[in-house]
C-alpha cells in the first residue's frame, strides 16, 4: 500500500511539474559522509553516504548546470521567480565528517552548505541515541535484555537490523521532554561510556567555529535537544527554538536565521514561535521540487534527503 502511495506521488508530482507547478530546484538534505569501509551495517546506514556517492552527486548538477546557492540565496530567489536550476545543499545534526570530508569536497567544487546544528550534541548533554544505539547493538550479544527493558517480545529471534529498527522506533517514541530520561537510563545501563562514544561523532566547539568562519559554511539551528516539535508544549518548542538559536549565535558569533524541524515534525505553533524569534526560513523533509507558479511558505520548505546507495535517489530524476 505505500509503496502504491509513494508512486502515485512521484506520478503525481510528474505531471504537475509538466503543467509547469514546479521549478527544478531543490534542497537537499544529508546527515553524514564517510569513507566507503566506514559505512554503518545498520539501518541507520540510510543516512550516511560515501565520500565518492557525495561527489557524484555533486557533478550530476554541476553537469546539468545547476547553481549552488545559500538558504539566505535561495529564498532571495524564489521572491524574484528565479529559482528554476538552483540547488542547496543542508546537513543535519552537526557530525564532525562535515569537518573532515566534507569541507575539502566542498572547497574542491566551491560550493556552499548549511549545516543544521543541535545544541546539546556540542557538550553531550543529551543522547546522540541513534549512533550510541548502533554503537551498542554493534558490541552487545545479548539483544533480548535491550529490548526486555523496554517490555518488548518478539516472537522469532530477530536479525541485528531487525532489532535495530523496533529500539530505533521506541527510543525516537521516548524522544519527548517527559519520556527522555528513559533513553538516559537505558545507555547508562547499557552503553556506561556513550557520552565517550558519542563524541567521536559530533562537531566540537573548535571546530564548529572554524566552519562557521569558512566562506563556503552557513550554521542554522536544529533545535536544543531534537525532541519531536510536535510532541511538545507550547513553551517548550518555544526554548528548543529560541535557546539554539542564542546559544549558536554566542559560539558562531553570526546570526543564525534558519531552522531545521527535527524529524521534519513541525505544526502551526512551531511556526508561529519561529518568525516571532526572527528565523527566515525553516526546512522539512517533504520530498518535493520548490514550487514555481505558487507561493512557497518559508517555513516548511521541501527536501529530499539524501539516502545511502541506490535508496531515494528520485530527486535525481526530477531536475
Ligand atoms: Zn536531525
Amino acid at each position: 500500500m505505500q509503496k502504491i502511495k509513494l508512486v502515485y506521488k512521484y506520478i503525481n508530482q510528474i505531471i504537475r511539474r509538466f503543467l509547469g507547478e514546479y521549478s527544478n530546484c531543490h534542497v537537499l538534505s544529508f546527515h553524514r559522509v564517510v569513507d566507503e569501509h566506514d559505512l554503518n551495517n545498520l539501518g541507520i546506514r540510510d543516512y550516511e553516504l560515501s565520500k565518492e556517492r557525495f561527489e557524484e552527486i555533486i557533478t550530476i548538477y554541476l553537469k546539468n548546470n545547476y547553481r549552488f546557492v545559500t538558504m539566505d540565496e535561495l529564498l532571495k530567489l524564489k521572491q524574484k521567480n528565479e529559482i528554476d536550476k538552483h540547488v542547496a545543499f543542508t546537513f543535519d545534526d552537526g557530525y564532525v565528517d562535515t569537518y573532515f570530508n566534507v569541507l575539502p569536497i566542498i572547497e574542491k567544487y566551491k560550493i556552499p552548505i548549511t549545516i543544521f546544528f543541535v545544541e546539546r550534541y556540542l557538550n553531550n548533554s543529551i543522547v546522540k541515541w541513534d549512533y550510541a544505539l548502533a554503537e551498542l547493538l554493534n558490541r552487545s550479544n545479548n539483544h533480548v535484555e535491550l529490548l526486555n527493558f523496554f517490555s518488548i517480545n518478539l516472537d522469532l529471534v530477530p536479525s541485528k537490523n531487525k532489532i535495530y529498527d523496533v529500539l530505533r522506533k521506541e527510543l525516537k517514541s521516548k524522544n519527548n521532554k517527559i519520556s527522555y530520561k528513559q533513553i538516559e537510563s537505558f545507555f547508562i545501563e547499557f552503553l556506561p561510556d556513550y557520552k565517550y562514544i558519542i563524541k567521536k561523532y559530533m562537531l566540537n566547539t573548535q571546530q564548529l567555529k572554524k566552519m562557521a568562519s569558512h566562506n563556503l559554511v552557513n550554521i542554522g539551528s536544529h533545535s536544543s535537544s531534537h525532541f519531536v516539535m510536535t510532541d511538545l508544549e507550547e513553551i517548550d518548542q518555544e526554548n528548543e527554538i529560541l535557546n539554539s538559536k542564542k546559544f549558536i549565535e554566542e559560539i558562531i558569533v553570526k546570526p543564525v536565521n534558519h531552522f531545521c524541524y527535527p524529524y521534519g515534525e513541525f505544526n502551526e505553533k512551531s511556526k508561529e514561535i519561529l518568525i516571532k524569534n526572527g528565523y527566515k526560513s525553516a526546512v522539512t523533509t517533504v520530498p518535493r521540487n520548490i514550487f514555481k507558479t505558487k507561493k512557497e511558505d518559508f517555513f516548511c520548505i521541501p527536501r529530499y534527503v539524501v539516502k545511502c546507495g541506490d535508496k531515494n535517489k528520485k530527486f535525481l530524476s526530477l531536475m
